[in-house]
């Protein structure tokens, strides 16, 4: 499933029918801050195409990930996080994915703790 889906919320951010506060976008991507942020940069980075999960983009799509990846890098560096970030893609029900269109968080502005919970 790659079409853009019309009952999912990220689809819908890609297509411009959900505000979202954009960072950054290239040909491949989408990145904008999350309406819950658990660190003081909270960015989340999605493919313009619809896949599920990290799972399902990396099966799919040559290099998908690895646009995420670089775009995750490009707002790293512009939001000045320097000392450190952190870049999560929670996947599945014991990933603790709620959104069900692939997605990385990128997290930075304070010192992360391990192990996550
Ligand atoms: P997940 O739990 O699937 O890894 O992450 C989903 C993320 O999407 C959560 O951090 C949540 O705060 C964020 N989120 C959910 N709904 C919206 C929304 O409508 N707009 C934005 N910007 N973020 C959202
Ligand atoms: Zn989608």
């Amino acid at each position: 499933m790659t079409d853009a889906a019309s009952d999912c919320l990220f689809c819908r951010i890609v297509a411009g029918e959900v505000p979202a506060e954009i960072v950054h976008t290239d040909d491949h991507t989408v990145a904008f801050r999350d309406i819950a942020p658990q660190a003081p940069t909270h960015v989340l980075v999605i493919p313009r195409a619809h896949h599920r999960d990290a799972a399902a983009l990396s099966a799919s799509t040559d290099g998908g990930v690895d646009a995420l990846v670089r775009a995750a890098v490009k707002v790293a560096e512009a939001e000045g996080l320097g000392d450190g970030y952190r870049l999560v893609l929670n996947t599945g029900q014991d990933g603790g994915q709620t959104v069900f269109h692939v997605h990385l968080h990128l997290l930075g502005g304070r010192a992360m703790t391990w192990p996550p919970g």
